[in-house]
């Protein structure tokens, strides 16, 4: 006979094993995507380059070591000891980016590259989102 405790760890199991698969299925490339390093998403689209970060996109940084890409993120303190990570700022400056500082043209190619490609934000590791996603922002991915 199941007991109420067992119901209650079979119910937490249950749930931790959906958050994995969502995660899972989340870091999963979309069907038919390929990048064609376009750089539409990165020049064009402000949310990607003028908008916050969370706290883990933090950790990640520290734990990396990427004390460069740390100081082109505004921490805002928003009260409790809670921040806010705004994104992104010139280093030297502390002016406001106008684009990408991470976003590079490949010499006589009409591509782009992401000099942190292996850090990058989630926010830019999970675009697009879906191939409707895709079609809205004007991403080529799917063509
Ligand atoms: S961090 Fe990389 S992927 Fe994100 S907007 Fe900048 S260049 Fe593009
Ligand atoms: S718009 Fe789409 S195809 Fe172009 S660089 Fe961004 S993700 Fe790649």
């Amino acid at each position: 006979m199941i007991i109420n405790n067992d119901l209650v760890n079979i119910s937490a199991k249950l749930s931790t094993e959906l958050l994995i698969g969502k995660k899972l299925l989340r870091n999963m490339p979309l069907k038919g995507f390929v990048c064609k390093q376009c750089g539409n998403c990165c020049l064009n689209l402000s949310d990607a380059y003028s908008t916050c970060v969370d706290e883990k996109d933090i950790e990640m940084w520290e734990q990396a070591g990427r004390s460069d890409i740390l100081a082109c993120v505004a921490s805002i303190p928003i009260g409790e000891g809670s921040f806010v990570y705004d994104i992104w700022f010139n280093s030297t400056t502390g002016a406001e980016a106008q684009r990408c500082p991470w976003l590079r043209k490949l010499p006589k190619m009409n591509k782009y590259v992401c000099r942190i490609h292996d850090v990058k934000p989630r926010h830019c590791r999970e675009y697009p989102k879906s191939l409707k996603h895709a079609r809205k922002t004007g991403c080529k991915g799917f063509d």
